[in-house]
């Protein structure tokens, strides 16, 4: 049994108010609410164990690797990576993506090589490649979609060329709730021997993920988009990609020797750990990932739908709504606009009702100017979320709807 009032007191901030009125948190695609579980990991780590990891001989020190190498198993288990190896602790999505975007076009393209991105991505997966495009002079390609914003599959076999080194697409759209068929798109590019990088910023905390079972070459996410704290995320990669690329960052850490004629590198995942690494943040993000493991993703992706489901068929229902995104496979994100009210107008006033959405162009330009828009208003569920709250956002559309009549 889905027992989400239960769930709900984990949150303690859900029961707080806003202009004197209950808070109703649907800007979770943008970040999600921490559990007393893993805001408490965080205070208990820093006032009982903290001490550096991994070079201590000392009593804490050695309790802090374990509970952060620990932590790197946990991860391990909730992809189902093959081995801790494979999962590099980053500080989130962005610097997952930048990393393998600086390592992979550095240490193994050539001027004139492609890399395949979609026209729904985030900026984050965008400007790295171009970054290393100024640098290395490689070739960005656009999957393009259609009008429900499905990618357009026969267009993407067709950019597939001899110079195409790596596809990187997102998994689940931020603005469109699109979840793409990353199973196949990962076997059409293995068919033609490219590796692919699946951004997993907002499908990790709504689907189940197999990095395996994908057989994904790349995957990344940040810990704060699945109830973990800010600041940590994760690389995974395939041990025989990471074996190639070269390091990212210099640093402690990620060496085995060094003198000032030469360095060797330390082995992964330590290679692209540079520096201290957020063992704290690694610790209370295992929390992250242990609670929604109690829960049950099966159960979380079930329960979510439904509520998506549920704010579609009830959103259609409001005069001069027009809704972005409606793919077959769509997760709880819904971006919209009403008649001709400014998504800033709508957002600031659903505000003023306790409704916490987002607004503007939700970091995926390209995307907007696909749609020919500038902006909308994004709703985005979390397991917490409620119909109850659906109908108040619904009532708050119409409310505000009204005002501009
Ligand atoms: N990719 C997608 C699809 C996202 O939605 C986001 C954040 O919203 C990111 C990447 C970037 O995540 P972060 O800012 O946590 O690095």
């Amino acid at each position: 049994m889905y027992d989400v009032s239960k769930i709900r007191e984990d949150f303690p901030i859900l029961s707080r108010t806003v202009y004197g009125k209950p808070l109703i948190y649907l800007d979770n695609a943008a970040t999600t609410q921490k559990p007393r579980q893993v805001v408490e990991s965080i205070s208990d780590e820093y006032y009982s164990v903290n001490a550096n990891v991994h070079r201590g001989v000392h009593f804490l020190s050695q309790q802090a690797t374990e509970l952060h190498e620990g932590s790197r198993e946990t991860v391990r288990r909730f992809i189902n990576a093959r081995s801790v190896s494979e999962v590099v602790f980053t500080r989130g999505t962005t610097e997952s993506i930048n990393l393998v975007a600086s390592s992979f076009a550095g240490g193994l393209m050539k001027p004139g090589d492609e890399v395949i991105v979609s026209v729904m991505e985030h900026h984050s997966n965008i400007v790295p490649w171009q970054l290393q495009a100024e640098r290395f002079g490689i070739v960005l390609k656009v999957i393009p979609m259609d009008e429900k914003g499905e990618l357009l599959l026969d267009e993407y076999e067709k950019l597939f060329s001899e110079r195409t080194r790596l596809v990187s697409v997102t998994h689940v759209s931020n603005v469109l709730g699109t979840v793409n068929p990353v199973k196949r798109m990962i076997g059409m590019a293995h068919a033609k021997g490219v590796p692919v990088l699946i951004d997993g910023a907002q499908s990790i905390p709504h689907i189940p993920v197999d990095v395996q079972e994908l057989d994904a070459d790349f995957y990344v996410f940040s810990g704060h988009k699945i109830y973990g704290p800010t600041g940590i995320g994760v690389l995974y990669g395939k041990e025989k990609w990471l074996d190639r690329l070269p390091p990212y960052q210099g640093g402690g850490e990620m060496i085995q020797k060094v003198t000032f004629e030469k360095t060797t590198f330390n082995e992964l995942p330590f290679k692209f750990e540079a520096g201290t690494p957020d063992y704290i943040g690694s610790t209370a993000l295992a929390k992250a990932l242990d609670y929604v493991s109690a829960i049950g993703m099966e159960q979380i992706a079930e329960y979510e739908h439904g509520l998506t489901r549920y704010a579609m068929s009830r959103m259609k229902e409001i005069k001069g709504m027009r809704i972005f995104g409606e793919a077959e496979q769509k997760s709880g994100v819904i971006s919209f606009l009403v008649g001709n009210i400014h998504h800033f107008d709508m957002g600031t006033l659903l505000d003023r009702l306790g409704i916490a959405v987002r607004t503007g162009h939700h970091c995926a330009e390209p995307l907007m100017h696909r749609l020919g828009i500038e902006g909308t208003v994004r709703a985005s569920f979390a397991l917490y979320n409620t119909k109850e709250e659906i109908d108040t956002l619904v009532s708050g559309i119409e409310r505000v709807s009204r005002m501009f009549c």
